[in-house]
């Protein structure tokens, strides 16, 4: 039935999988618009929700109407509304997840403002004067004001410092009229103090300037014409394939500055390892203002300011990890997915969506151009331009006509038969590192690690000491001589002895960044090292300090885990050694061989990137192996994906397949793998079923319940199924419809990702 009567349906700001019902009050029918935040009666108490919907159709319950409008200016766009649905129905998640990964917790926190401080302005007196006033001043102050005057104002705050005042004084002045006092929103920013240059574009290339006119092709107003409807045409992704240092950089900031110029905005995505002042300064530096930074360290304040800035359009670009694409820009005229294989654009909690693919189906709905870049790309993304889906934009030499490095590869089979032990760093690097030094020269060493040494093993028996909640071994750490579990945190002190065979020798074998440092150091004492890991950065800007120092050659050696392998620039680094290039080789997953690719190339990437040509040293067990045989040979990306896609396609992998796993949990190991099974067998039937009726020749395929390769984690069991089909939608489809015929228990956990990057 319809009525004149106004429906709203609620997401409430809670995880329930279900949306609720309002009226609207006359008196607020006129205001309210979906992606507003309003206030209902929810159980007895006032909650907070989203608009989502609205409707005439009176539905066939007893509904409570809204209490009141919290904000007018709508939280999300009709467009943005439209890709959180989208990702909930992808995914398979509650909608309010979406949501609430779509906006930053700071934004919706309770009592969350924008900050107000004292602003003090000069009063305009019959020309400024304050002589012959019926309130005489002093000279003090007749001195004071005078300086008010020719600085124009300032933050009470900044003018007491400034000329060594008293609030007092100020608020006297405001008493006799000749200054004006009161609040302003000052905004908090996370670039404060950090001095922004600004820069001016470079001259492109000719690479640079074609792969610039793909991306901007058809994004442009033609001079005199009316601008096109966005056509499907206009949203054609692009593939930037670059290699390291082919300046990259340089053409997303031009793209960007034309779309500024058609009144466009744009979200740059950067991995969040990779998004360091460096990064945000080459950004702010040419767009200064207009730039809005979402970072994970910014405080909720500055967060809150920066957030609200892109929603007024005070600020056009936003550069930001994942959750970045959710940014309310409107008028989007382009994202960039810079680095876009990097892994950490998944999500790895509900709704676990990945930033890359939201970025395609944004610019899709809102008429964008997106622009995925990479030395590297994802076998899926280069499949796509491959297949003609993407365009492809090729910048296949660096900048300035700079070399790529040389890469060799150093068997440390040999290493072992020379010296008879395993040494952490070949004679080769070794020699290699000792040029530099000379030369005054940097060096850059990579490893895939951390901790002082790994693990800890009984010398007699093999034991390993391993966390009791997690099915992984503890990480031994030389600062305070106990164990961590890099799983729930939890440690321990090193055990006295083997709870085994009570021997008391134990081995602690593995490598990690401090004791390569340490031997390091004692090959050249002199040398300056710096060292990064995840220890060495837990303060706020320290990463960018460390690297600060590393850039003005105040250091030759910066050694460090997988947050120096990618996007730094140092001109002076002309050597990269990576100490155990196999680490990543062997993890039991689809994908390992092609992370592995990718760590060598971005980290050797790092090498010869100004005017002396650069040099790699890659230590290995495994020369062979297609991964690291590839990144040492000058046939480049193109070809070690053509290997890798074939191997894909043999094994019907992704990107030939979707991927999904159900990941089953619970404390007691029976259940779980009860359950697991049952699920299994189920998805199996379906699997038999879909194949059949669709002639597919078996491609939907569902594999064994087994143990998850992490086993256990803080106390739960982890059972895996993977599961591979055509469309993401089948898969989909099978897990809903099992999860209504056979839920699982309460005291289980069932986590299902429908593109799951790695198994785990
Ligand atoms: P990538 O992101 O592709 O690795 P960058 O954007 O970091 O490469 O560029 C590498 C270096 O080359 C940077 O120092 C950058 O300022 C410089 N550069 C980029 N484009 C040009 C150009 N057209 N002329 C001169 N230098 C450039
Ligand atoms: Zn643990
Ligand atoms: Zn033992």
């Amino acid at each position: 039935m319809r009525t004149d009567t106004l429906y709203v349906s609620v997401a409430i700001d809670l995880a329930l999988d279900r949306l609720f019902t309002y009226s609207v009050p006359v008196e607020i029918t006129e205001k309210l618009r979906v992606g507003q935040l309003l206030r209902v009666p929810f159980h007895g108490r006032v909650a907070r929700g989203f608009a989502l919907a609205l409707t005439q159709e009176t539905p066939d319950f007893r509904t409570k109407p809204v209490l009141s409008i919290e904000d007018e200016a709508p939280f999300f766009s009709p467009e943005l509304l439209r890709l959180v649905r989208w990702i909930a129905i992808y995914t398979h998640s509650p909608i309010e997840t979406v949501l609430r990964a779509a906006l930053p917790a700071a934004v919706l926190k309770p009592g969350a403002k924008a900050k107000e401080l004292l602003y003090v302005e000069p009063v305009d007196r019959c020309g400024g004067h304050p002589a012959g006033s019926s309130h005489p001043l002093t000279t003090y102050q007749q001195k004071l004001l005078a300086e008010i005057h020719r600085v124009g104002g300032g933050w009470m705050q900044q003018l007491v410092r400034e000329f060594k005042t008293t609030p007092a004084t100020l608020r006297c002045l405001a008493e006799k009229g000749f200054l004006s006092i009161a609040p302003r929103v000052a905004r908090r920013d996370p670039l404060a103090g950090r001095n922004v240059l600004p820069t001016r574009p470079l001259q492109l290339n000719d690479l640079q300037a074609s792969a610039l006119s793909i991306i901007l092709d058809g994004m442009l107003k033609e001079p005199g014409s009316l601008q096109s409807p966005a056509s499907a045409v206009l949203s054609r992704p692009v593939l930037l394939h670059g290699v390291t240092g082919s300046g990259k950089t340089e053409i997303y900031l031009q793209a960007i500055a034309r779309m500024l110029d058609e009144g466009k905005g744009a979200i740059v995505l950067v991995p969040e390892i990779a998004l360091t002042p460096q990064t945000v300064r080459r950004f702010a530096g040419r767009f200064g203002d207009r730039v809005a930074v979402l970072h994970s360290a910014l405080s909720d304040g500055e967060r809150y300011d920066e957030w609200h800035r892109i929603r007024t359009g005070a600020a056009r670009v936003v550069v930001g990890p994942r959750s970045a694409v959710f940014a309310p820009v409107a008028n989007l005229g382009l994202i960039v997915v810079d680095e876009e294989h990097d892994p950490s654009y998944k999500q790895d909690e509900t709704p676990r969506y990945h930033a890359r693919d939201v970025a395609v189906v944004r610019a899709r709905m809102e008429g964008a151009r997106v622009v995925l870049g990479s030395a590297t790309p994802s076998l899926e993304s280069w499949l796509n331009a491959k297949s003609g889906k993407y365009a492809l934009a090729s910048v296949p030499a660096r900048v300035a006509g700079r070399a790529l490095p040389t890469v060799r590869l150093v068997n440390m089979e040999d290493e072992m038969a020379k010296t008879g032990h395993l040494p952490i760093y070949s004679s080769l690097l070794l020699d290699a590192i000792h040029d530099r030094l000379e030369r005054g020269e940097q060096t850059i060493l990579f490893l895939n690690r951390r901790g002082y040494s790994r693990i800890v093993e009984c010398a007699a028996c093999g034991w390993v000491a391993e966390c009791p909640d997690c099915s992984v071994p503890y990480t031994y750490h030389r600062a305070d001589h106990c164990l961590r579990c890099h799983v729930c945190g939890g440690w321990r002190h090193v055990p006295s002895a083997c709870p085994d065979c009570k021997g008391t020798d134990f081995s602690y074998t593995g490598i990690g960044t401090q004791r390569a440092e340490a031997a390091l150091q004692r090959c050249f004492p002199q040398a300056r090292i710096l060292r990064m890991d995840a220890d060495s950065t837990a303060r706020k800007f320290s990463h960018d300090d460390i690297l600060s120092v590393f850039r003005a050659g105040k250091a030759d050696v910066l050694l460090g885990t997988q947050m120096i392998a990618k996007g730094l620039d140092f001109p002076n680094v002309t050597l990269v050694g990576v100490l155990n290039a196999d680490v990543s080789l062997h993890r039991p997953d689809p994908r390992a061989s092609e992370r592995t690719y990718q760590l060598l190339a971005q980290v050797s990437g790092r090498a010869g990137r100004a005017e002396k040509p650069g040099e790699v040293y890659i230590q290995t067990f495994a020369p062979e192996a297609p991964a690291i045989a590839a990144a040492a040979s000058d046939k480049g990306f193109a070809a070690f994906a053509a290997m890798e896609l074939a191997d894909r396609r043999n094994a019907y992998l992704p990107p030939y397949c979707r991927m999904a796993t159900l990941v089953f949990r619970a404390t007691d190991e029976k259940q779980v793998r009860t359950w697991a099974e049952l699920y299994a067998k189920s998805l199996a039937d379906w699997a038999d079923k879909y194949n059949s009726r669709t002639g597919s020749a078996g491609l939907f395929r569902v594999s064994e319940a087994a143990e998850a390769p992490l086993a256990k984690a803080e106390g739960w069991f982890r059972y895996q199924i993977v599961v591979r089909a055509p469309a993401t939608k089948d898969i989909v489809a099978a897990v809903k419809w099992l999860e209504e015929a056979r839920p699982i228990p309460k005291d289980m956990r069932l986590a299902f990702d429908v593109d799951a990057l790695n198994l785990a």
